[in-house]
């Protein structure tokens, strides 16, 4: 297939640790089309306004479409079997229904798949999906890249950066949902009742997202707002925000609009307690420190006993790993009142990371005090090691294979 190649501008770096601006919502297509993916209701029905239907109609069919968008996934306006014959090539003609491009598609022995996907303008972003045996987790990326260099993420390497748009986002939950063969097969012209069963005996594999791909979705707002709301809404995707978890690495002065807006689980990138690591390990942290962040995670609307705020640890040798550190967070979990569980990741190396994973019974060690303080502190177990399912590294280990490729093209040429 052509790569569509387009003009699209990559977002200066704003330096370290600067709010990226947001770009627009929808990329330019060569071809002029609209790609309707990503897109409010209202916004559809405004583009067939634009495009010469009547109010009337246009609000109608932006509900028709919007219907077999996100509840049954089509991507062909032929399919649209409710929308006369000579319209929907009227439809083509002007708008498509896009995916992100599947660059390379990898599924590890213990089930976990990751996706190396492409925008139409061609930069490429990451999507893993994590079966357990009782949810499926997608784990969706927000930007091209990141920002924020935190020292063992290897997304903070990455030097460009686009934000993703909201149709970017939300395909991403679309093409899974497509490789995992979850859209309902039903007919438009069934009762809402029947196609709400049949959706449910589907069985769906995809139960859970966490947007903790590439990027920090809380330096693109607006657009990770816009995907997650086309994702919770009752005509959209239709899953419950309590299944959704949006996890930051501190940029503190959004999470309290991420709270009242968006209204999602949320996970903090804590990684440390002592603020020379953190400030070493998660840079953001010069910014908005340790107090500030925690005083703000307090304050997150919506946490609760019920509803707790997951603080991630990325267990470094040497580092972050002391008996110290632990009884330190704890007493910071405490100090704050927080409703608070703990998630500590076994880091997971990548080629020119200065750091080791922690020994497991220092792991193991770190975990019992958490939980002898009263707080969940589970270990994670590493999913997809043998297909380099962390953040960041297949997209690397693609540059790799192609610049290897290239290498042989020039042996060849001489
Ligand atoms: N930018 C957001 C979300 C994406 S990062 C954030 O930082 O929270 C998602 C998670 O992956 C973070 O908790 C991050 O610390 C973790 N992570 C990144 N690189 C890792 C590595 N090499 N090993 C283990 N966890 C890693
Ligand atoms: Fe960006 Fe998160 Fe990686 Fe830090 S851990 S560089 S914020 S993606």
């Amino acid at each position: 297939m052509r790569r569509i190649v387009t003009a699209t501008p990559l977002i200066p770096l704003p330096g370290q640790i600067d709010p990226v601006p947001v770009a627009r919502d929808i990329t330019p297509r060569e071809d002029g089309r609209v790609d309707l993916i990503g897109l409010p209701k209202k916004r559809i029905a405004a583009l067939f306004e634009e495009a010469g239907l009547d109010a009337k109609q246009a609000k109608l069919r932006s509900r028709q479409v919007f219907h077999w968008l996100y509840h049954r996934g089509v991507s062909d306006f032929e399919a649209m079997t409710d929308i006369g014959k000579a319209m929907r090539p009227w439809l083509a003609e002007r708008f498509v229904i896009g995916r992100p491009e599947v660059v390379e598609a990898q599924h590890s022995s213990d089930g976990t798949r990751k996706w190396l996907l492409r925008t139409a303008d061609g930069h490429d972003f990451e999507m893993v999906f994590i079966p357990d045996a009782d949810r499926g987790t997608l784990c969706v990326s927000s930007q091209v890249g990141c920002t924020l260099n935190c020292t063992f993420c290897h997304t903070g390497t990455m030097r460009l950066v686009r934000n993703l748009t909201p149709g970017e986002i939300v395909g991403q939950v679309m093409l899974a949902r497509d490789a995992l063969g979850e859209w309902p097969k039903g007919r438009m012209d069934i009762p809402e009742e029947e196609t709400a069963s049949e959706y449910r005996a589907d069985g769906r594999l995809l139960t859970n997202i966490v947007m903790m791909g590439m990027g920090e979705p809380l330096y693109n707002y607006d657009n990770v707002h816009d995907a997650l709301k086309l994702v919770m809404d009752a005509e959209g995707l239709a899953l419950s925000r309590r299944r959704i978890t949006l996890s930051t690495s501190g940029v503190v002065p959004m999470m309290e609009r991420c709270g009242q807006e968006i209204n999602v689980n949320l996970a903090v990138s804590l990684h440390a307690v002592r603020k020379e690591v953190r400030d070493e390990i998660v840079p953001l942290n010069r910014k908005y420190g340790i107090e500030e962040l925690l005083e703000a995670c307090a304050a997150y609307p919506g946490a609760s006993n019920a509803r707790r705020i997951t603080f991630e640890y990325v267990m470094l040798k040497d580092k972050n790993d002391s008996d110290e550190d632990a009884h330190e967070l704890v007493r910071l979990i405490k100090h704050y009142n927080l409703p608070a569980k703990v998630n500590l990741i076994p880091f997971n190396p990548w080629p020119g990371a200065h750091y080791e994973c922690s020994d497991p019974d220092r792991i193991r060690r770190f975990s019992e005090i958490i939980f002898e303080a009263g707080i969940s502190g589970p270990v994670r177990t590493p999913r997809g090691r043998d297909i380099d399912a962390a953040c960041g590294q297949l997209r690397t280990a693609a540059e790799k294979k192609s610049r290897a490729e290239r290498d042989r093209e020039a042996a060849a040429a001489r």
